[in-house]
Protein backbone atom coordinates (compact mmCIF):
# COMPACT_ATOMS: atom_id res chain seq x y z
CA UNK A 1 0.00 0.00 0.00
CA UNK A 2 3.13 2.31 0.32
CA UNK A 3 3.15 2.90 -3.25
CA UNK A 4 -0.69 4.29 -2.49
CA UNK A 5 0.16 6.60 -1.05
CA UNK A 6 1.74 8.72 -3.31
CA UNK A 7 -0.77 8.67 -5.33
CA UNK A 8 -1.73 12.38 -5.50
CA UNK A 9 -5.20 12.96 -8.02
CA UNK A 10 -7.58 10.65 -9.01
CA UNK A 11 -5.89 11.23 -12.97
CA UNK A 12 -3.15 9.64 -12.02
CA UNK A 13 -4.39 6.30 -10.41
CA UNK A 14 -7.15 6.26 -13.15
CA UNK A 15 -3.99 6.44 -15.75
CA UNK A 16 -1.00 4.78 -13.94
CA UNK A 17 -2.72 2.44 -11.81
CA UNK A 18 -5.13 0.45 -13.70
CA UNK A 19 -4.44 -2.81 -12.17
CA UNK A 20 -4.59 -1.90 -8.51
CA UNK A 21 -7.53 -3.12 -6.65
CA UNK A 22 -10.39 -0.66 -6.28
CA UNK A 23 -10.09 1.69 -3.57
CA UNK A 24 -13.42 0.24 -1.62
CA UNK A 25 -12.02 -2.43 -1.86
CA UNK A 26 -8.76 -1.18 0.33
CA UNK A 27 -8.72 -1.08 3.92
CA UNK A 28 -8.16 2.44 3.85
CA UNK A 29 -11.26 4.28 5.03
CA UNK A 30 -13.65 6.62 2.92
CA UNK A 31 -12.12 6.89 -0.29
CA UNK A 32 -11.60 10.47 -0.82
CA UNK A 33 -9.45 10.74 2.24
CA UNK A 34 -6.08 10.09 4.32
CA UNK A 35 -3.65 9.20 1.44
CA UNK A 36 -6.09 10.52 -1.53
CA UNK A 37 -6.35 14.06 -0.50
CA UNK A 38 -3.76 16.68 -0.21
CA UNK A 39 -5.53 18.56 2.30
CA UNK A 40 -4.43 17.60 6.18
CA UNK A 41 -8.35 18.63 7.07
CA UNK A 42 -9.51 16.47 4.70
CA UNK A 43 -8.11 12.99 5.84
CA UNK A 44 -9.63 11.23 8.59
CA UNK A 45 -7.15 12.45 11.31
CA UNK A 46 -8.58 15.89 11.53
CA UNK A 47 -11.83 14.08 12.52
CA UNK A 48 -10.50 12.43 15.26
CA UNK A 49 -9.01 13.07 18.66
CA UNK A 50 -5.32 12.97 18.56
CA UNK A 51 -3.82 9.92 20.17
CA UNK A 52 -3.84 10.69 24.00
CA UNK A 53 -2.73 7.08 25.94
CA UNK A 54 -0.89 4.87 23.84
CA UNK A 55 0.99 4.90 20.82
CA UNK A 56 -1.14 4.64 18.06
CA UNK A 57 -0.92 1.06 16.08
CA UNK A 58 -0.24 2.90 12.56
CA UNK A 59 1.49 5.58 11.26
CA UNK A 60 0.52 8.96 10.17
CA UNK A 61 1.70 10.91 7.62
CA UNK A 62 3.95 13.34 9.15
CA UNK A 63 2.44 16.76 7.56
CA UNK A 64 -0.94 15.61 9.62
CA UNK A 65 1.32 15.00 12.80
CA UNK A 66 2.57 18.16 11.93
CA UNK A 67 -0.54 20.25 11.48
CA UNK A 68 -2.35 18.36 14.05
CA UNK A 69 0.20 19.19 17.19
CA UNK A 70 0.51 22.81 15.75
CA UNK A 71 -2.83 23.29 16.12
CA UNK A 72 -3.08 21.45 19.58
CA UNK A 73 -0.20 24.20 20.30
CA UNK A 74 -2.10 27.11 19.32
CA UNK A 75 -3.80 26.83 22.92
CA UNK A 76 -0.85 27.33 24.84
CA UNK A 77 -0.56 30.62 26.04
CA UNK A 78 1.85 33.08 23.83
CA UNK A 79 5.53 33.22 25.21
CA UNK A 80 5.71 37.00 24.52
CA UNK A 81 2.53 37.78 26.50
CA UNK A 82 3.69 35.70 29.32
CA UNK A 83 4.97 38.57 32.02
CA UNK A 84 4.67 35.38 34.24
CA UNK A 85 8.54 34.33 33.52
CA UNK A 86 11.78 35.18 33.61
CA UNK A 87 12.84 32.74 31.06
CA UNK A 88 14.05 34.06 27.28
CA UNK A 89 11.22 34.13 24.86
CA UNK A 90 13.59 35.41 21.80
CA UNK A 91 17.10 35.27 20.26
CA UNK A 92 18.01 36.22 17.25
CA UNK A 93 17.83 34.50 13.65
CA UNK A 94 21.63 33.41 13.47
CA UNK A 95 21.60 31.93 17.41
CA UNK A 96 18.48 30.11 16.62
CA UNK A 97 20.55 28.72 13.46
CA UNK A 98 23.49 27.61 15.26
CA UNK A 99 21.49 26.07 18.21
CA UNK A 100 19.71 24.03 15.59
CA UNK A 101 22.48 22.94 14.22
CA UNK A 102 24.16 21.74 17.04
CA UNK A 103 20.45 19.94 18.17
CA UNK A 104 22.33 16.42 17.04
CA UNK A 105 25.03 16.42 19.55
CA UNK A 106 25.08 14.94 22.80
CA UNK A 107 26.68 17.32 25.16
CA UNK A 108 27.99 14.66 27.18
CA UNK A 109 30.57 13.16 23.97
CA UNK A 110 33.52 15.49 25.22
CA UNK A 111 35.89 13.53 22.39
CA UNK A 112 33.26 13.91 19.61
CA UNK A 113 32.39 17.03 20.48
CA UNK A 114 35.48 18.55 21.95
CA UNK A 115 34.50 22.35 20.52
CA UNK A 116 31.29 22.51 22.54
CA UNK A 117 33.20 21.10 25.53
CA UNK A 118 35.56 23.73 25.01
CA UNK A 119 32.74 26.08 25.01
CA UNK A 120 31.31 25.44 27.67
CA UNK A 121 34.77 25.93 29.69
CA UNK A 122 34.67 29.51 27.88
CA UNK A 123 31.19 30.14 29.33
CA UNK A 124 32.41 29.14 32.63
CA UNK A 125 35.56 31.57 32.64
CA UNK A 126 33.52 34.29 31.30
CA UNK A 127 30.66 33.96 34.02
CA UNK A 128 33.29 33.23 36.88
CA UNK A 129 35.37 36.72 35.86
CA UNK A 130 31.76 38.43 35.69
CA UNK A 131 31.58 37.60 39.18
CA UNK A 132 34.43 38.65 40.31
CA UNK A 133 36.19 35.20 40.95
CA UNK A 134 39.64 35.75 42.50
CA UNK A 135 42.16 35.31 40.17
CA UNK A 136 44.29 32.02 40.25
CA UNK A 137 47.48 30.63 39.40
CA UNK A 138 46.92 28.30 36.08
CA UNK A 139 46.80 24.88 38.06
CA UNK A 140 44.10 26.26 40.57
CA UNK A 141 41.45 27.34 38.54
CA UNK A 142 37.62 28.46 39.51
CA UNK A 143 35.34 25.71 38.65
CA UNK A 144 31.79 25.71 37.18
CA UNK A 145 29.77 23.85 35.16
CA UNK A 146 27.15 24.45 32.56
CA UNK A 147 23.36 22.37 34.22
CA UNK A 148 20.17 22.60 32.78
CA UNK A 149 18.97 25.32 34.73
CA UNK A 150 20.01 27.18 38.37
CA UNK A 151 17.87 24.10 39.83
CA UNK A 152 20.43 21.55 38.72
CA UNK A 153 23.16 24.16 39.56
CA UNK A 154 21.85 24.78 43.11
CA UNK A 155 20.97 21.25 43.56
CA UNK A 156 25.08 20.87 42.65
CA UNK A 157 25.95 23.86 45.12
CA UNK A 158 23.93 21.97 48.03
CA UNK A 159 25.78 18.82 47.28
CA UNK A 160 28.89 20.75 47.44
CA UNK A 161 28.76 22.56 50.70
CA UNK A 162 26.60 19.39 52.30
CA UNK A 163 29.92 17.11 51.36
CA UNK A 164 32.57 19.47 52.70
CA UNK A 165 30.65 19.96 55.75
CA UNK A 166 30.42 15.67 55.97
CA UNK A 167 34.08 15.32 55.31
CA UNK A 168 34.74 18.56 58.12
CA UNK A 169 32.77 16.06 60.88
CA UNK A 170 34.19 13.33 59.96
CA UNK A 171 37.71 14.34 60.42
CA UNK A 172 36.52 15.90 63.45
CA UNK A 173 34.95 12.50 64.72
CA UNK A 174 31.68 14.23 65.25
CA UNK A 175 28.19 13.00 64.21
CA UNK A 176 27.61 14.18 60.87
CA UNK A 177 23.98 13.25 60.48
CA UNK A 178 21.77 16.44 60.88
CA UNK A 179 22.93 19.21 58.75
CA UNK A 180 20.77 22.12 57.47
CA UNK A 181 20.74 25.05 55.61
CA UNK A 182 19.63 28.59 56.01
CA UNK A 183 17.28 30.28 53.86
CA UNK A 184 14.81 33.20 53.45
CA UNK A 185 11.16 31.61 53.53
CA UNK A 186 10.70 33.28 49.49
CA UNK A 187 12.97 30.75 48.53
CA UNK A 188 12.18 29.63 44.79
CA UNK A 189 11.10 25.84 44.98
CA UNK A 190 13.57 24.25 43.81
CA UNK A 191 15.87 24.99 47.21
CA UNK A 192 13.08 22.96 49.08
CA UNK A 193 13.66 20.23 46.36
CA UNK A 194 17.45 20.39 46.96
CA UNK A 195 17.08 20.27 50.86
CA UNK A 196 14.02 17.34 50.94
CA UNK A 197 16.06 15.38 47.85
CA UNK A 198 19.00 15.50 49.99
CA UNK A 199 18.38 15.29 53.11
CA UNK A 200 19.24 18.58 54.37
CA UNK A 201 16.75 20.22 56.80
CA UNK A 202 15.75 24.09 56.07
CA UNK A 203 15.87 26.45 58.46
CA UNK A 204 13.96 29.52 57.23
CA UNK A 205 14.62 32.87 58.20
CA UNK A 206 10.67 34.01 57.77
CA UNK A 207 9.24 37.16 55.92
CA UNK A 208 6.95 39.63 57.81
CA UNK A 209 4.24 41.88 56.44
CA UNK A 210 6.71 44.50 55.36
CA UNK A 211 10.02 42.43 54.67
CA UNK A 212 10.30 40.16 51.80
CA UNK A 213 13.96 39.77 51.99
CA UNK A 214 16.24 37.58 54.54
CA UNK A 215 17.37 39.22 57.85
CA UNK A 216 20.74 39.03 57.86
CA UNK A 217 21.19 38.98 61.60
CA UNK A 218 18.00 36.88 62.03
CA UNK A 219 20.56 34.60 59.60
CA UNK A 220 23.69 34.14 61.13
CA UNK A 221 21.86 34.31 64.70
CA UNK A 222 20.42 30.92 63.10
CA UNK A 223 23.98 28.96 62.47
CA UNK A 224 24.93 25.89 64.48
CA UNK A 225 27.35 23.64 64.35
CA UNK A 226 25.23 21.31 61.93
CA UNK A 227 24.91 24.25 59.10
CA UNK A 228 26.44 23.40 56.24
CA UNK A 229 25.89 27.30 54.35
CA UNK A 230 23.95 30.48 54.06
CA UNK A 231 21.85 31.14 50.74
CA UNK A 232 20.65 34.56 49.79
CA UNK A 233 18.97 35.51 46.91
CA UNK A 234 20.31 38.14 44.10
CA UNK A 235 16.74 38.93 43.18
CA UNK A 236 13.89 37.26 45.06
CA UNK A 237 10.99 35.93 42.90
CA UNK A 238 8.64 37.83 44.20
CA UNK A 239 9.73 41.41 44.57
CA UNK A 240 12.77 41.03 42.52
CA UNK A 241 14.64 42.56 45.53
CA UNK A 242 18.74 41.67 45.97
CA UNK A 243 19.02 40.25 49.43
CA UNK A 244 21.82 41.87 51.26
CA UNK A 245 24.99 39.29 51.12
CA UNK A 246 27.64 41.89 52.18
CA UNK A 247 26.02 42.50 55.36
CA UNK A 248 25.46 38.57 55.91
CA UNK A 249 29.70 38.26 54.90
CA UNK A 250 30.30 41.09 57.06
CA UNK A 251 28.77 39.91 60.20
CA UNK A 252 30.31 36.27 59.50
CA UNK A 253 33.71 37.72 59.30
CA UNK A 254 33.44 39.82 62.34
CA UNK A 255 32.28 37.48 64.36
CA UNK A 256 34.38 34.95 63.12
CA UNK A 257 31.92 32.36 61.87
CA UNK A 258 33.00 29.73 59.60
CA UNK A 259 30.01 29.38 56.96
CA UNK A 260 30.40 29.27 53.47
CA UNK A 261 27.37 31.80 51.51
CA UNK A 262 25.61 30.46 48.08
CA UNK A 263 24.43 33.26 46.12
CA UNK A 264 21.00 32.59 44.39
CA UNK A 265 21.99 34.63 41.43
CA UNK A 266 19.49 32.86 39.26
CA UNK A 267 17.82 36.43 37.57
CA UNK A 268 20.03 38.80 39.09
CA UNK A 269 23.55 37.53 37.63
CA UNK A 270 23.25 38.94 34.89
CA UNK A 271 21.37 42.18 35.41
CA UNK A 272 23.01 43.67 38.49
CA UNK A 273 26.74 43.61 37.11
CA UNK A 274 25.39 45.65 34.09
CA UNK A 275 22.67 47.95 35.88
CA UNK A 276 24.25 48.19 39.29
CA UNK A 277 28.25 47.65 39.07
CA UNK A 278 28.84 49.08 42.58
CA UNK A 279 26.84 46.42 44.59
CA UNK A 280 28.65 44.07 46.00
CA UNK A 281 27.07 40.42 46.43
CA UNK A 282 29.84 38.11 44.44
CA UNK A 283 33.07 36.57 45.08
CA UNK A 284 34.33 40.20 46.33
CA UNK A 285 32.96 38.96 49.52
CA UNK A 286 35.24 36.53 50.85
CA UNK A 287 32.53 34.17 52.40
CA UNK A 288 31.14 33.64 48.97
CA UNK A 289 31.82 30.17 47.50
CA UNK A 290 29.51 29.05 45.25
CA UNK A 291 26.99 31.20 42.85
CA UNK A 292 24.10 29.74 40.25
CA UNK A 293 22.82 31.91 37.66
CA UNK A 294 20.05 30.77 34.87
CA UNK A 295 21.42 31.18 31.56
CA UNK A 296 18.32 30.90 30.10
CA UNK A 297 16.88 33.80 32.19
CA UNK A 298 18.66 37.69 31.89
CA UNK A 299 21.26 35.84 29.97
CA UNK A 300 19.58 35.77 27.11
CA UNK A 301 19.21 31.90 25.95
CA UNK A 302 15.89 29.87 25.46
CA UNK A 303 15.23 27.59 28.18
CA UNK A 304 17.67 24.75 29.03
CA UNK A 305 20.42 26.49 30.74
CA UNK A 306 22.24 27.46 33.84
CA UNK A 307 25.35 28.32 35.54
CA UNK A 308 27.31 27.38 38.40
CA UNK A 309 30.53 28.44 39.47
CA UNK A 310 32.56 28.28 42.80
CA UNK A 311 35.25 30.09 44.18
CA UNK A 312 38.12 27.76 44.42
CA UNK A 313 38.49 24.05 43.88
CA UNK A 314 38.19 23.89 47.10
CA UNK A 315 34.50 23.94 47.99
CA UNK A 316 33.99 21.12 45.55
CA UNK A 317 34.91 17.92 47.12
CA UNK A 318 36.72 15.37 44.42
CA UNK A 319 34.67 12.64 45.60
CA UNK A 320 31.77 14.72 43.56
CA UNK A 321 33.38 14.94 40.13
CA UNK A 322 33.29 12.15 37.81
CA UNK A 323 36.42 11.98 35.25
CA UNK A 324 34.27 10.94 32.49
CA UNK A 325 36.47 8.44 30.37
CA UNK A 326 34.20 8.29 26.92
CA UNK A 327 35.40 7.46 24.04
CA UNK A 328 38.57 7.92 24.74
CA UNK A 329 38.94 10.86 26.66
CA UNK A 330 39.08 12.59 30.25
CA UNK A 331 37.05 15.12 31.18
CA UNK A 332 35.47 16.15 34.42
CA UNK A 333 31.85 15.90 35.39
CA UNK A 334 30.15 17.49 37.94
CA UNK A 335 26.15 17.18 36.59
CA UNK A 336 23.45 15.28 37.74
CA UNK A 337 22.41 14.33 34.27
CA UNK A 338 24.15 12.10 31.83
CA UNK A 339 23.11 13.11 27.79
CA UNK A 340 21.54 16.23 27.17
CA UNK A 341 21.51 19.08 24.36
CA UNK A 342 24.67 20.76 23.30
CA UNK A 343 22.61 23.68 21.93
CA UNK A 344 22.07 25.79 24.56
CA UNK A 345 25.49 26.10 26.04
CA UNK A 346 26.20 27.02 22.13
CA UNK A 347 23.22 29.69 22.40
CA UNK A 348 24.83 30.90 26.10
CA UNK A 349 28.59 31.06 23.83
CA UNK A 350 26.38 33.56 21.29
CA UNK A 351 25.21 35.93 23.36
CA UNK A 352 28.08 36.32 25.48
CA UNK A 353 30.73 37.40 22.89
CA UNK A 354 28.07 38.93 20.10
CA UNK A 355 26.56 41.00 22.70
CA UNK A 356 29.73 41.73 25.00
CA UNK A 357 29.23 43.90 28.36
CA UNK A 358 27.82 47.04 26.09
CA UNK A 359 25.25 45.09 24.85
CA UNK A 360 23.95 43.40 28.12
CA UNK A 361 24.49 46.30 29.35
CA UNK A 362 22.06 48.27 26.56
CA UNK A 363 19.61 45.79 27.39
CA UNK A 364 19.33 45.44 30.86
CA UNK A 365 19.11 49.31 30.99
CA UNK A 366 16.25 49.43 28.73
CA UNK A 367 14.57 46.85 31.05
CA UNK A 368 14.90 48.76 34.17
CA UNK A 369 13.52 51.98 32.23
CA UNK A 370 10.74 49.99 31.38
CA UNK A 371 9.78 48.75 34.34
CA UNK A 372 10.11 52.09 36.25
CA UNK A 373 8.06 53.12 33.40
CA UNK A 374 4.93 50.70 34.09
CA UNK A 375 5.85 51.08 38.10
CA UNK A 376 5.49 54.77 38.05
CA UNK A 377 1.91 53.91 35.55
CA UNK A 378 0.60 51.36 38.12
CA UNK A 379 0.64 53.74 41.00
CA UNK A 380 -0.61 56.49 39.13
CA UNK A 381 -3.72 53.87 38.95
CA UNK A 382 -3.85 53.72 42.58
CA UNK A 383 -2.05 50.47 43.37
CA UNK A 384 0.97 50.09 45.54
CA UNK A 385 4.15 49.29 44.23
CA UNK A 386 6.64 46.35 46.55
CA UNK A 387 9.20 45.94 43.80
CA UNK A 388 12.04 48.35 43.79
CA UNK A 389 12.99 51.01 40.63
CA UNK A 390 15.74 52.39 39.31
CA UNK A 391 17.51 48.76 38.85
CA UNK A 392 18.01 48.94 43.13
CA UNK A 393 16.52 44.59 42.29
CA UNK A 394 15.39 43.27 39.09
CA UNK A 395 13.81 44.63 36.19
CA UNK A 396 10.29 43.11 37.71
CA UNK A 397 7.19 45.34 38.61
CA UNK A 398 5.35 43.40 41.77
CA UNK A 399 2.35 45.57 42.86
CA UNK A 400 -1.13 45.00 45.09
CA UNK A 401 -4.31 46.51 45.05
CA UNK A 402 -4.45 49.38 48.26
CA UNK A 403 -6.45 48.10 51.29
CA UNK A 404 -7.78 51.58 52.24
CA UNK A 405 -9.38 52.04 49.19
CA UNK A 406 -11.85 48.87 49.40
CA UNK A 407 -11.98 47.29 46.33
CA UNK A 408 -15.04 44.71 45.51
CA UNK A 409 -12.26 42.53 44.02
CA UNK A 410 -9.34 41.46 44.52
CA UNK A 411 -5.70 40.53 42.39
CA UNK A 412 -6.83 37.25 41.52
CA UNK A 413 -9.84 38.74 39.52
CA UNK A 414 -7.72 41.37 37.80
CA UNK A 415 -5.22 38.70 36.56
CA UNK A 416 -8.71 37.04 35.41
CA UNK A 417 -9.58 39.78 33.37
CA UNK A 418 -6.06 40.34 32.00
CA UNK A 419 -5.81 36.41 31.03
CA UNK A 420 -9.29 37.30 28.76
CA UNK A 421 -6.99 40.05 27.32
CA UNK A 422 -4.34 37.24 26.46
CA UNK A 423 -1.76 38.59 28.72
CA UNK A 424 -0.51 36.39 31.41
CA UNK A 425 0.27 38.49 34.71
CA UNK A 426 -0.06 36.02 37.80
CA UNK A 427 -1.52 37.26 40.75
CA UNK A 428 0.08 35.36 44.06
CA UNK A 429 -0.05 34.97 47.77
CA UNK A 430 3.19 36.54 49.44
CA UNK A 431 5.42 34.07 51.13
CA UNK A 432 4.37 32.64 54.57
CA UNK A 433 3.88 34.97 57.08
CA UNK A 434 3.61 38.01 55.19
CA UNK A 435 -0.07 38.46 56.65
CA UNK A 436 -1.21 36.18 53.45
CA UNK A 437 -0.28 39.33 51.06
CA UNK A 438 -1.60 39.25 47.68
CA UNK A 439 0.27 40.71 45.15
CA UNK A 440 0.68 40.38 40.84
CA UNK A 441 4.06 40.49 39.32
CA UNK A 442 5.06 41.82 35.74
CA UNK A 443 8.35 40.45 34.45
CA UNK A 444 10.11 42.62 32.28
CA UNK A 445 11.90 40.69 29.58
CA UNK A 446 14.10 41.44 26.64
CA UNK A 447 11.21 41.45 23.95
CA UNK A 448 8.87 43.47 26.76
CA UNK A 449 9.18 47.17 24.55
CA UNK A 450 8.07 50.21 25.43
CA UNK A 451 5.08 49.87 23.13
CA UNK A 452 4.09 46.76 24.10
CA UNK A 453 4.38 47.94 27.50
CA UNK A 454 1.69 50.51 26.83
CA UNK A 455 -0.61 47.90 25.42
CA UNK A 456 -0.24 46.14 28.95
CA UNK A 457 -1.29 49.54 30.52
CA UNK A 458 -3.99 50.23 28.47
CA UNK A 459 -5.11 46.36 29.09
CA UNK A 460 -4.69 46.70 32.97
CA UNK A 461 -7.11 50.42 33.23
CA UNK A 462 -9.48 48.60 31.18
CA UNK A 463 -9.29 45.72 33.31
CA UNK A 464 -9.72 47.74 36.69
CA UNK A 465 -12.90 49.65 34.99
CA UNK A 466 -14.68 46.13 33.59
CA UNK A 467 -14.08 44.91 37.64
CA UNK A 468 -15.30 48.61 39.04
CA UNK A 469 -18.72 48.30 36.95
CA UNK A 470 -19.44 44.51 37.89
CA UNK A 471 -18.85 45.92 41.77
CA UNK A 472 -21.16 48.85 40.70
CA UNK A 473 -23.63 46.60 39.13
CA UNK A 474 -23.57 44.25 41.53
CA UNK A 475 -22.23 41.32 39.80
CA UNK A 476 -18.98 41.29 41.00
CA UNK A 477 -19.74 38.22 43.55
CA UNK A 478 -21.28 35.99 40.68
CA UNK A 479 -18.10 36.89 38.57
CA UNK A 480 -15.59 36.20 41.11
CA UNK A 481 -17.07 32.99 42.05
CA UNK A 482 -17.61 32.10 37.74
CA UNK A 483 -13.47 33.23 38.35
CA UNK A 484 -12.78 30.55 41.04
CA UNK A 485 -14.92 27.84 39.37
CA UNK A 486 -12.78 28.17 35.74
CA UNK A 487 -9.73 29.52 37.26
CA UNK A 488 -7.36 27.57 35.01
CA UNK A 489 -8.70 28.31 31.79
CA UNK A 490 -6.18 25.74 30.44
CA UNK A 491 -7.02 23.27 32.41
CA UNK A 492 -3.95 23.17 33.76
CA UNK A 493 -4.46 20.26 36.19
CA UNK A 494 -6.13 18.27 33.81
CA UNK A 495 -3.60 15.82 33.92
CA UNK A 496 -2.39 16.27 37.29
CA UNK A 497 -2.13 12.61 38.93
CA UNK A 498 -4.67 12.84 41.48
CA UNK A 499 -3.05 10.74 44.04
CA UNK A 500 -0.43 13.86 44.60
CA UNK A 501 -2.90 16.89 43.57
CA UNK A 502 -3.26 17.80 47.42
CA UNK A 503 0.09 18.71 47.70
CA UNK A 504 0.98 20.39 51.29
CA UNK A 505 4.78 19.67 52.12
CA UNK A 506 6.24 22.97 49.84
CA UNK A 507 5.96 26.34 50.93
CA UNK A 508 4.03 27.64 48.05
CA UNK A 509 1.82 24.20 48.01
CA UNK A 510 0.85 25.24 51.83
CA UNK A 511 0.08 28.82 50.58
CA UNK A 512 -1.40 28.26 47.97
CA UNK A 513 -1.91 30.02 44.65
CA UNK A 514 1.93 30.91 44.15
CA UNK A 515 1.08 29.34 40.65
CA UNK A 516 3.24 30.84 37.65
CA UNK A 517 6.12 33.21 39.76
CA UNK A 518 8.71 31.11 38.18
C1 LIG B 1 14.20 30.83 38.49
C2 LIG B 1 14.84 30.73 39.78
C3 LIG B 1 15.35 29.50 40.23
C4 LIG B 1 15.20 28.24 39.43
O1 LIG B 1 15.89 28.37 38.25
P1 LIG B 1 15.65 27.48 36.94
O2 LIG B 1 16.68 28.01 36.03
O3 LIG B 1 14.26 27.76 36.50
O4 LIG B 1 15.84 26.05 37.32
C5 LIG B 1 16.01 29.48 41.44
N1 LIG B 1 16.14 30.59 42.19
C6 LIG B 1 15.66 31.79 41.81
C7 LIG B 1 15.87 32.98 42.67
C8 LIG B 1 14.98 31.90 40.59
O5 LIG B 1 14.51 33.09 40.20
Amino acid sequence: MVHLARVKTDRDLSEHNKDLPKIEDLDIGVPGQDEFTANVYGSSFAAQDLPRHEIPEKEMPRDVAYRMIKDDLTLDGTPTLNLASFVTTYMEDEAEKLMVDAFSKNFIDYEEYPVSADIQNRCVSMIARLFNVPSHDENSNAMGTSTIGSSEAIMLATLAMKKRWVNKRKAEGKDFSRPNIIMNSAVQVCWEKAARYFDVEEKFVYCTPDRYVIDPEEAVNLIDENTIGICSILGTTYTGEYEDTKAINDLLVKKGIDCPIHVDAASGGFVAPFVNPNLVWDFRLEKVVSINVSGHKYGLVYPGVGWVVWRDPEFLPKELIFNINYLGADQASFTLNFSRGASQVIGQYYQLIRLGKTGYRSIMLNLTRTADYLAAAVQTMGFLLMSKTRGAGLPLVAFRLDPARKHGFDEFAIAHQLRERGWVVPAYTMAPHSGELKMMRVVVREDFSRSRCDALIGDLKLALGELAKLDEKRMLKSYVDHMRGHGSRTGRTQGMNTHFADETHSLSGKHGKTHGVC
